[in-house]
C-alpha cells in the first residue's frame, strides 16, 4: 500500500508546498494519541499529521471499528443510498456497479437485489468471500487497482466514506474515471469539513476521526480532486441525517466530557465499548434528548444552507476526456 502524504511533500492536489496548521492536538478516541490537521495554503486541502504508516494501521482500526457501526440505521441508510444513485440514471436503468470499500456489503447486496450487476472492493477477506458466494466479483483494493475487473466498463462507481481513508484518493478517483463508461456516474461521500458542525465543534468534531481519516475534504477540495481526475461535478448534497444528527450530538458531548465518543462507543460497540468515566456516561445519557432536538434543527437548517455535515458529490466523466 502506498504511503500517505507528509508535510515535507508537495500537496497531492495542487503540488504546492505550503502547509499551515488548521487544528492542533485532535484526540483519537481509540489510541489516545493526538494528531494535527494541516491545510494547504494554495488549494485548501486538509491532511492529518502525522499520518500513520501503512504498517501501523491495524493499531488504529480495532475489530470494534470494523463491525457494522450503523446497525441502528442500516436498512434505511442502504435504501437512501440506492435512491441517491438511481436518480442519476434513466427510470428503470440497471447496469454494472462497482462499490469501492463495500463495508459489510449491505449496499452492494441491495443494488444486486434491484437488478444491478455488482463488483466490490474491500479489505476484509470474510466479506470478500461472502460477496463472491453471492455472485459478485470481489477483490482487495490493491489487486483491483492493479488488475481491474473483467467485463465492460462500469455504469456507476460508488465510494461511500472511502476517499478520506485511502492514502492516495486522487489515484483512486483517476482509476475510477478510467473504468467508467462514457456516461457513467462516480458518486463519493465524505465528511464535510466546511459544514456548520465542523466549524462549530473544531477539534471535538466526531467526523474528524483521526488518524483513520487521512484527508478532510470540503466541496471546494473534493471538486478539485474529481476535476483533476478527469471528471466533472454533476450534483452535490451535504445532508445525510444518519451521520449528521449524531455528529452534532456526539461532538457537543465531546466538548463537555473528559473522554471523546463515550456515547458513540456505547451505541455502536455495545459490549466491547471500553470503560469510561462515570460522569461522562451520566452526562451523555442525560443530555441526549435535548441534544437530539437541537441537532435535528441544526441539521435541517445546515442542509438548507448547503452546510450539512456529509458531502456527497455525484460526478460524470469530463466530456473532453479521451475515451
Ligand atoms: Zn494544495
Amino acid at each position: 500500500m502506498p504511503a500517505p502524504p507528509t508535510p515535507d511533500q508537495s500537496c497531492p492536489l495542487c503540488d504546492a508546498k505550503d502547509w499551515r496548521t488548521h487544528l492542533a492536538g485532535v484526540l483519537d478516541y481509540i489510541s489516545g494519541e493526538r494528531f494535527d490537521l494541516l491545510r494547504c495554503e494554495s488549494c485548501g486541502l486538509v491532511i492529518t499529521h502525522p499520518a500513520p504508516a501503512p504498517a501501523e494501521l491495524d493499531r488504529y482500526y480495532p475489530p470494534r471499528y470494523r463491525t457494522d457501526r450503523q446497525k441502528q440505521t442500516g436498512g434505511w441508510r442502504v435504501r437512501r443510498r440506492a435512491a441517491m444513485l438511481q436518480r442519476h440514471f434513466p427510470r428503470g436503468f440497471r447496469g454494472r456497479l462497482l462499490d469501492l470499500g463495500c463495508g459489510t456489503g449491505a449496499f452492494a447486496l441491495e443494488m444486486q437485489r434491484r437488478g444491478w450487476t455488482l463488483a466490490v472492493t474491500e479489505l476484509n477477506d470474510a466479506v470478500l468471500e461472502e460477496m463472491r458466494s453471492r455472485g459478485m466479483e470481489a477483490k482487495r483494493p490493491d489487486e483491483a487497482l492493479r488488475d481491474g475487473f473483467s467485463g465492460e466498463r462500469f455504469d456507476a462507481i460508488t465510494a461511500w466514506h472511502v476517499l478520506e481513508h485511502v492514502p492516495q484518493p486522487l489515484a483512486l478517483a483517476k482509476w475510477s474515471a478510467e473504468h467508467l463508461s462514457s456516461d457513467g456516474v462516480f458518486q463519493a461521500t465524505v465528511p464535510n469539513l466546511a459544514s456548520w458542525q465542523a466549524n462549530r465543534f473544531g477539534r471535538h468534531w466526531l467526523h474528524l476521526d483521526v488518524p483513520r481519516h487521512l484527508f478532510h475534504f470540503t466541496p471546494v477540495t473534493l471538486r478539485a480532486l474529481v476535476e483533476r481526475a478527469g471528471m466533472r461535478e454533476a450534483a452535490t448534497s451535504t445532508v445525510a441525517l444518519e451521520y449528521d444528527v449524531f455528529g452534532v450530538v456526539q461532538s457537543a458531548l465531546n466538548g463537555m466530557c473528559s473522554r471523546p465518543n463515550v456515547l458513540f462507543e456505547r451505541l455502536t460497540a455495545r459490549g466491547s465499548a471500553p470503560e469510561a468515566p462515570r460522569r461522562d456516561v451520566i452526562v451523555s445519557w442525560t443530555l441526549l434528548p435535548v441534544l437530539l432536538a437541537f441537532a435535528g434543527v441544526e441539521c435541517a437548517l445546515a442542509g438548507l444552507a448547503h452546510r450539512g455535515g456529509t458531502l456527497t458529490m455525484t460526478c460524470r466523466v469530463a466530456s473532453n476526456k479521451p475515451q
